[in-house]
């Protein structure tokens, strides 16, 4: 199995690292020309952390945006974590263009923090149990489709969710020596490949 990961900018080498502890191979998808060499054989793509701004800039600067968004529409199992949750989004509230746009959530950026927006805590993951949260200037979900499953809830805020085969944070699980959110989606990678 191989999974890409959006390497345009952001925390992409920590999810390599993640991968490489779970024995998964990862690729690192930095233009068109590699998504499309690896497109065929990716398993899933990870969205890191980092400024969505400047990521979907580049998907735009170098026209992946559509074909990654064709991907995913057609099952292509993704996993964004913080900026990467906003690209996903439908809606970027105060924002009047959407990036992917494939994920029926309504997001706002830099919303969710306490502490100057960055603060560690832990909480309960459905499907995954009890994990550790590393908050970096993340994004808030602020209203969802009813496709959305909310996964985890930080003080009553939604900071995980899944909408069939995307897979959402407002967290950086990538920043943790804790690897089950990525288990978990590397689950959904492996049942999407049967
Ligand atoms: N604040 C960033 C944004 O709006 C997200 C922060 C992060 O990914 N840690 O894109």
């Amino acid at each position: 199995m191989k999974i890409g990961i959006l390497a345009l900018q952001g925390a992409f080498e920590e999810h390599e690292k993640v991968l490489d502890k779970l024995g998964v191979t990862s690729v690192e998808i930095r233009n068109l020309d590699d998504f499309q060499q690896h497109q065929s054989d990716l398993s899933g793509l990870i969205m890191p952390g980092g400024e969505s701004t400047t990521m979907g800039k580049l998907l735009r600067d170098q026209q992946m945006l559509l074909p990654i968004r064709e991907a995913i529409l057609s099952g292509l199992p993704v996993f964004g974590t913080c900026a990467g949750l906003i690209l996903l989004a439908k809606e970027i509230i105060s924002q009047e263009e959407s990036h992917l746009g494939t994920m029926d959530i309504v997001v706002e950026r830099n919303a969710y923090g306490r502490q100057l927006g960055s603060f560690y805590t832990e909480a309960e993951c459905k499907g995954v149990g009890k994990i550790p949260m590393t908050f970096i200037r993340g994004p808030i979900i602020s209203s969802l489709g009813e496709g959305v499953e909310i996964l985890a809830t930080v003080d009553d805020q939604i900071v995980a969710a899944q909408e069939k085969n995307m897979l959402v944070t407002s967290f950086h699980p990538e920043l943790t020596d804790d690897v089950s959110l990525h288990q978990y989606f590397i689950k959904m990678c492996k049942e999407k490949r049967q």
